[in-house]
């Protein structure tokens, strides 16, 4: 039997859970906590409600947090046949935690996921996308095939460098080599968050669902056109998609992705799984 032929673009929706991790973390009052609950709460439920009419697969970040507060949300996206991967516990910034506190996040992490799929989880994404010099090595050792946290590409899939050496005070770099472990590139372009989610008290900026349209439709088209073979991988929060304005957005990107030839939608586990058996 012939393989299929591989699709002239790849879109992977992806979504990070988060609900109301970060805030629990820092201390946040009710309030605050109340917006990262519109995630489980809402959000969530819109997003899967979309991705079963359209018949879509994704990915989904989950902190171990999240899994144990609201384990029905968790549950459904289950249930629904996406994909579960490794998010922290608490959305930890893992850059300012010890190696041992970093270790023990993504292990307590990694134990609720299994509990609740079965599986050890294949992917993993940092809370904020910050990474200790550390972390990847960290997450190749506990047996991860991807990661997703890095910006040094758009939509070519690559192995993640290790044993980069920076010395700021003789103005030099020299870079390593390429280990197992799988890049799945991000950008905050293609991340709702900063587009759309103020600071507290509400102070900040807040983009038109539209101006986000349009700089995802230009990726999601330049990728098509120039980038054959590619993975464009969006990053979403049920917190943040999930309101009116923003699901009509993610509509619109899904038919429009629909509607060029040869793109498919799927899981980061499937997409990294078919890159890595063409890059052995
Ligand atoms: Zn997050």
């Amino acid at each position: 039997m012939t393989p299929a032929p591989s699709p002239r673009l790849t879109v992977a929706l992806t979504f990070d859970h988060d609900a109301i991790s970060s805030e629990v973390r820092r201390g946040d009052g009710p309030m605050t906590i109340s917006r990262g609950e519109f995630g489980p709460r809402v959000g969530a439920r819109r997003v899967l409600e979309l991705l079963d009419r359209e018949g879509i697969p994704s990915t989904w970040f989950v902190p171990g947090h999240t899994i144990e507060t609201f384990p029905e949300s968790v549950a459904a996206v289950v249930a629904a046949g996406h994909e579960l991967a490794c998010h922290g516990w608490l959305h930890e910034d893992l850059s300012t935690l010890t190696p041992d506190g970093e270790r023990a996040v993504l292990a307590r992490s990694v134990e609720a996921l299994i509990g609740i799929t079965g599986e050890q989880p294949r992917g993993f994404r940092a809370p904020y996308w910050a990474l200790s010099p550390r972390t990847l090595g960290l997450v190749q050792e506990l047996g991860f095939s991807y990661d997703s946290s890095l910006m040094d590409d758009d939509v070519r899939l690559h192995r993640v460098r290790f044993g980069d050496e920076h010395d700021a005070a003789a103005g030099t770099s020299r870079l390593g080599a390429p280990g197992r472990l799988v890049e799945v590139p991000i950008s905050w372009a293609l991340d709702d968050w900063p587009h759309f989610e103020p600071g507290t008290g509400g102070v900040g900026p807040m983009s038109a669902p539209s101006k986000v349209l349009e700089i995802w439709l230009e990726e999601l088209r330049w990728a098509h056109e120039r980038e054959p073979g590619g993975v464009l991988t969006i990053t979403m929060h049920p917190e943040a998609i999930g309101r009116g304005s923003r699901m009509r957005l993610l509509e619109r990107f899904v038919a429009e992705a629909k509607g060029l030839g040869g793109v498919i939608f799927d899981r980061l586990d499937a997409v990294v799984e078919r890159w890595s058996a063409r890059h052995p």
